[in-house]
């Protein structure tokens, strides 16, 4: 547990929370500002900060809740989507500093966008520069 983390402080159960699913490793519960309603954040009871920082048997606790609620969170608000993803560091809009993934129902015509809308300006890449980044991503996989 991290002082000052809010979402520690939930798990520890300091401060309440809409709890829709738990396990020995994972939490699930509606997010208190909600995007869309059902909107879920599905945390690591664990404090971790990226979710690079997450042991593998965490990582895959977390997705596969992720996996696991997405559907039965759609039905339970008869969504038509979601969209699933993290925020990951400060540039990323990462507010709370515990690794925790968001479900957002989506519905027709709700006026939302997809998750390509959330960076910034487009950048024009060569193949040449297109061809370098995956090299060095290989190369970071690699080293
Ligand atoms: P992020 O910007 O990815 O760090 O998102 C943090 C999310 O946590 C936001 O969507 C907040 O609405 C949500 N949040 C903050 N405090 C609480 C809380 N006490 N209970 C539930 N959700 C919270
Ligand atoms: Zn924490």
């Amino acid at each position: 547990m991290a002082d000052d983390c809010i979402f520690c402080a939930i798990v520890a159960g300091d401060i309440p929370a809409r709890t829709v699913h738990e396990t020995d490793d994972i939490l699930a519960f509606l997010d208190a500002n909600p995007l869309a309603p059902g909107h879920t954040l599905v945390i690591p009871k664990a404090h971790h900060r990226h979710v690079g920082d997450l042991p593998a048997d965490l990582s895959s606790a977390v997705f596969d809740a992720v996996a696991d609620l997405t559907p039965r969170v759609q039905a339970a608000v008869d969504a038509d989507a979601a969209n699933v993803g993290l925020n990951d560091g400060e540039a990323a809009g990462q507010e709370v500093p515990h690794v925790h993934a968001h479900i957002v129902p989506r519905f027709e015509g709700d006026g939302g966008a997809p998750i390509h809308a959330v960076a910034g300006e487009r950048p024009d890449l060569s193949d040449a520069e297109l061809d370098g980044i995956a090299a060095d991503i290989t190369a970071e996989l690699d080293g």
